[in-house]
């Protein structure tokens, strides 16, 4: 008897998605511990599974590094993707850019407080 299947598209419907810190190569794009070593976002394995609905990461443009640094993006965790809420709205703080308003400086690099610099809130 052919128990024991299991093959529904992935755990209580997460898909999997390119890291984007690494671009899917799995080590660290920096090397910041040495050359070659084992990328801390997806573990060396070139993806993350995440909780759809997902979209891209607006603080870092989906790129996964913290901007202007070398660190992996606080917002999506170095994914380059964050999970949203279902029906998300357009952050009213940031108008979805996801960065704080020039409040301190020009151009600040701090994510937004409202939504943490995911550029969306829930409904
Ligand atoms: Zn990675
Ligand atoms: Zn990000
Ligand atoms: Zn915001």
């Amino acid at each position: 008897m052919d128990e024991m299947r299991n093959d529904r598209a992935g755990s209580a419907g997460q898909i999997e998605v390119t890291c984007a810190f690494c671009a899917g190569r799995g080590t660290d794009p920096f090397g910041v511990m040495y050359a070659g070593s084992t990328c801390q976002v997806c573990g060396g394995d070139g993806v993350r599974r995440l909780v759809p609905p997902v979209a891209e990461c607006p603080y870092c443009g989906g790129t996964g590094v913290y901007p202007g640094s070398r660190l992996t993006c606080t917002s999506c965790g170095g994914v380059g993707q964050t999970m949203v809420p279902e029906d998300a709205l357009t952050c009213p703080a940031c108008a979805g850019s996801g960065r704080a308003k020039d409040d301190f400086w020009p151009d600040s690099p701090l994510p937004c407080g409202v939504c943490g610099g995911k550029g969306v809130v829930a409904p």
